[in-house]
């Protein structure tokens, strides 16, 4: 079994999209490992996006994922990692695949209503980032 590590982001927590998110999540055979909601801190998004602090949107990210909460999450499953970009979609919803969340839900590149680990060593520094140790069941 692999983790990983999700968010659903400020825009579809404002659009009431969580519990269809986690159905579509449950639904592609993940367990939520565990779950918080946060309104993140100017200081915890240019944190967690640090690797793209020279990219030209860096400062409309950091804005976007503070506006209001989002969701947490530490996902399992096989393969997790490839798993959930697959059931996220493309970064941009325009080039992600039908039924994909972020066709179905995101708005755009920048508001793309999900995150997800690229990788199994940063999965595992993202969820130490965001969770303490006792939290993950
Ligand atoms: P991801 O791994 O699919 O989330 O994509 P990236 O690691 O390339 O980018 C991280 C996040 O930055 C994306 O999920 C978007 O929220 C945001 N982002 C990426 N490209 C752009 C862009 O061109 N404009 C804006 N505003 N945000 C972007």
């Amino acid at each position: 079994m692999e983790q990983t590590f999700a968010i659903i982001k400020p825009d579809a927590v404002a659009k009431n999209q969580i519990g269809d998110i986690l159905a579509v999540t449950e639904a592609a055979g993940f367990k939520i490992k565990a779950m918080q909601m946060t309104h993140m801190t100017r200081k915890m998004a240019e944190g967690f996006y640090g690797v793209h602090r020279e990219r030209p949107f860096f400062g409309e990210l950091v804005e976007f994922m503070t506006e209001g909460p989002c969701v947490l999450l530490c996902l399992e499953r096989e393969d997790a990692v490839a798993k959930w970009r697959e059931t996220m979609g493309a970064t941009n919803p325009a080039n992600a695949a039908e039924g994909t969340i972020r066709k179905r839900f995101a708005e755009s590149v920048g508001r793309n209503c999900a995150h997800g680990s690229d990788s199994k060593e940063n999965a595992a520094i993202e969820l130490a980032f965001f969770f303490a140790g006792n939290t993950l069941v």
